[in-house]
């Protein structure tokens, strides 16, 4: 079979690489560089300009300062963008997948490319999402290419990008203004989780402005609903991406592309995976593109959004996963001997359980990552907490907080 992949995102290159281990595979890209939103402008640069500031906090915890610039972060940012997207490039070559750069569209059910119709057996539309760009304002997006260094900056929106970075630039000793019309930080958190990071949010000197609705964004100045002017060096806005559907507004869509549990859409030989059928991450996006690649190939996979683990990369580092209902324990790290050896005893892992199985975890805590990716693979797996009673994990380790818990049910 032919197919065409429009997308060099984590869904596209994923579901191509899965393609072309039996199939001739044809991947569009309207952009010089591949990678999508998450290796240009997302989560690569992002991790990479935060790691410094994630070493720095550490260290602070032992009482040594070291510091960082924003154009030393930026650079960390780009490198680490340039070399993915590069590596991007040579899988794709390595694996046979043939690389077009030019915009895709469909009319009539047929591929369109650079004016050109390509004839093939499937499409795999894989076209993520775009930023409108509103001159003056600044985006997540971004950060890492911004040529110019502030004192202040607005930020505007409190939800994932706006904690990652407003951390980031709070701890680089910039004033930040925090704004968003709900009353915590990551409101959909369990209220418990909300709250302690909006108050540690407080407590690094971020200035939240919550409950405030935004009337208008300008350069250097937002003025609120109730009349109320904040001005800063920057402002900068963290959210409103729109799924990237022009040229496929035949497919049915609302906004997202509307697939069934397969991944199909509308159009029987169009398949879709990523930020266009409404996933918000890159892990999810990736998952997305080999399930719409098997199920092409003639498998018959569901996609299973069950137990997709969650993270905001702060210091402490926030992950969720599941859902906050049934039987609901705590342990917080002040209780961790791995903890109280590296002085990061702020934060707590809360985990419940229904039915005797796991449903949902949510940590505010080191390596909070590591722990929801364990408790994720439980989740998903369907496996029941008798069944773990077992699981040893090592000591002194920040899993121990999951098997802690399970000792104490
Ligand atoms: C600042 C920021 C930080 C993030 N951090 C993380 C993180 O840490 N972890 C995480 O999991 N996720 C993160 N994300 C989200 C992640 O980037 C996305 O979920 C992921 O990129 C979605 O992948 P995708 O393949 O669906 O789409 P995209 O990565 O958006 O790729 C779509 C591709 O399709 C191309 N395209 C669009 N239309 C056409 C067309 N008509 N013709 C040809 N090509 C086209 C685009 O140019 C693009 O390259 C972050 C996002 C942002 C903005």
């Amino acid at each position: 079979m032919k197919i065409a992949v429009i997308g060099s995102g984590p869904a596209g290159v994923s579901a191509s690489l899965e393609l072309a281990k039996n199939n001739k595979v044809v991947l569009v890209e309207k952009e010089e560089r591949l990678g999508g939103t998450c290796v240009l402008y997302g989560c690569i640069p992002s991790k990479a300009m935060l790691h410094p500031i994630h070493l720095a906090s550490e260290l602070e915890k032992l009482g040594k300062n070291i510091t960082f610039d924003l154009g030393e972060l930026r650079k960390l940012g780009q490198d680490a963008s340039y070399r993915l997207s590069k590596g991007v490039e040579y899988m794709l070559e390595d694996n046979g997948v043939e690389v077009i750069h030019g915009i895709a569209s469909l009319r009539s059910g047929q591929l369109i490319v650079n004016n050109e119709t390509i004839q093939v057996d499937y499409v795999v539309l894989a076209t993520g999402t775009y930023r409108e760009v509103v001159k003056g304002i600044i985006y997540s997006e971004d950060l890492p290419y911004l040529n110019k260094d502030f004192k202040s900056v607005i930020i505007v929106g409190g939800d994932v990008g706006g904690v990652e970075f407003g951390w980031m630039l709070r701890k680089l000793g910039k004033e930040v203004v925090l704004v968003d019309k709900q009353s915590s930080l990551l409101p959909y958190l369990d209220k418990e989780v909300s709250n302690a990071i909006t108050n540690y949010f407080s407590k690094i000197g971020v200035r939240l402005y919550l409950n405030r609705s935004v009337k208008e964004m300008k350069e250097k100045e937002v003025i609120l609903e109730n009349g109320e002017k904040l001005t800063a060096d920057v402002v900068y806005m963290t959210f409103g991406r729109k799924p990237s559907i022009q040229g496929f507004e035949e497919i049915n869509h609302n906004p997202f592309v509307i697939v069934d549990e397969y991944l199909r859409t509308s159009l029987s030989n169009v398949f879709a995976a990523g930020d266009i059928i409404g996933t918000h991450t890159a892990h999810e996006a990736m998952y997305a593109g080999k399930i719409a690649a098997t199920n092409i190939m003639g498998g018959k996979k569901v996609f299973n959004k069950q137990g997709i683990p969650k993270v905001v990369y702060t210091h402490p580092t926030i992950a969720y996963v599941g859902s906050m209902e049934g039987k609901c324990v705590k342990i917080n790290l002040v209780e961790l001997g791995r903890a109280i050896t590296e002085k990061e005893i702020d934060g707590f892992l809360k985990l419940c359980i229904k039915d005797d199985k796991i449903v949902g975890a949510q940590a505010f805590m080191k390596d909070a990552e590591e722990v929801i990716s364990l408790i994720s693979f439980l989740i998903r797996y369907n496996i029941k907490v008798n069944e773990i009673k077992d699981y040893v994990a090592p000591h002194p380790s920040y899993i121990e907080a999951l098997t802690e818990l399970l000792n104490r049910l």
